[in-house]
């Protein structure tokens, strides 16, 4: 069923988020003109906000459900990458008709990702228009990871492996269903944010950030902040098996390298560091790899060349 979607019907939108996540800071959530909101004392508000365009972020055609889950878990590596403890949500959904299937999914995949992180979504807003989705999110953080910590002689880790998402994008767009493409779909539709690793390595890590634009860009950017080099080993860099199956060593690897959406973090640590980094790893039960060492100079180097990241997913420029 379509109908006319007027602005301020958010609370109707609100229905279909069932066993909302509550939580004791919340005074007042969605259903007032705003929220009221009580951060712990003692700790930092971390805020960070992302806005998905179908067809520039996702395909039109992903299901809701993995729309919800992809607005809220982009938001929450940002706040991984912060060692944030997220808490807080603001959505605002724009649709181009109240459709109450879609509705129903897309609530349902963010919800049972909130639900996971302990998100209470406190407001909103909709409006009719193109498929949009904007989340703001709000975290707290004692110790919060910056992107400008590296220094020379840090070893550079990666969480998780690299590719599978950029892979999976591929496999969708080139109609591939086996087994391996699956996987690399489920990958790129469903990015999982390394929010309790994030947290592990406040004190841990020197510098941290997601990758979201590819590794070599993400690199590049710590680099930049860090007013330091990155030196990356290719060799060393962890690839799904699904990936090196079904798109070759080759492919593989330049997906490693500049393919994105993997939520990944990349984080900096001394060397003096590695237990407390395998340690923090263990505990968050999420695999990490030493793929090479931050260096005086600029830039990222990858096999001892100078490299530039940047891949364009969807060829419509988004940065
Ligand atoms: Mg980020």
């Amino acid at each position: 069923m379509t109908s006319r979607l007027e602005p301020g019907e958010f609370e109707l939108i609100a229905r279909y988020f069932h066993g909302m996540v509550r939580r004791d800071d919340v005074e007042l959530g969605v259903g007032d003109d705003g929220a009221l909101l009580t951060p712990p004392a003692d700790t930092r508000l971390v805020q960070v906000v992302d806005t998905l365009v179908a067809d520039g972020h996702f395909p039109a055609d992903a299901a809701a459900h993995a729309v919800g889950h992809r607005a809220l878990a982009v938001n929450l590596s940002d706040l991984a990458a912060m060692a944030a403890e997220p808490a807080w949500a603001l959505l605002a959904l724009t649709v181009p008709a109240r459709d109450e299937a879609w509705l129903a999914e897309f609530a349902h995949g963010f919800q049972e990702l909130a639900a996971r992180y302990g998100v209470a979504l406190v407001g909103g807003d909709t409006t009719r228009g193109p498929l949009t989705v904007t989340l703001q999110l709000s975290g707290f953080a004692e110790e919060p990871l910056r992107r400008s910590g590296a220094w020379p002689g840090d070893r550079v880790w990666v969480s998780g492996d690299l590719g599978a998402a950029a892979g999976g994008l591929r496999a969708w767009q080139a109609g591939w269903r086996d087994g391996d493409a699956h996987e690399l779909i489920r990958r790129f539709l469903y990015p999982e944010p390394r929010c309790d690793l994030g947290a592990a390595l406040a004190g841990v890590a020197s510098a941290a950030i997601d990758i979201s634009d590819g590794l070599v860009a993400d690199a590049g950017h710590v680099a930049e902040r860090s007013g330091a080099g990155l030196s990356l080993v290719s060799a060393q860099l962890p690839r799904a098996g699904a990936l090196m199956r079904r798109l070759g060593d080759e492919d593989a690897l330049e997906l490693a390298l500049r393919g994105g959406d993997d939520y990944e973090l990349l984080f900096t640590a001394p060397p003096t560091h590695d237990a407390d980094v395998e340690a923090a790893a263990s505990r968050a039960g999420v695999a990490v790899t030493a793929i090479g060492d931050v260096t005086a100079g600029s830039g990222v180097r990858v096999d001892d060349q100078p490299a530039q990241g940047g891949y364009d997913h969807f060829g419509d420029g988004r940065p």
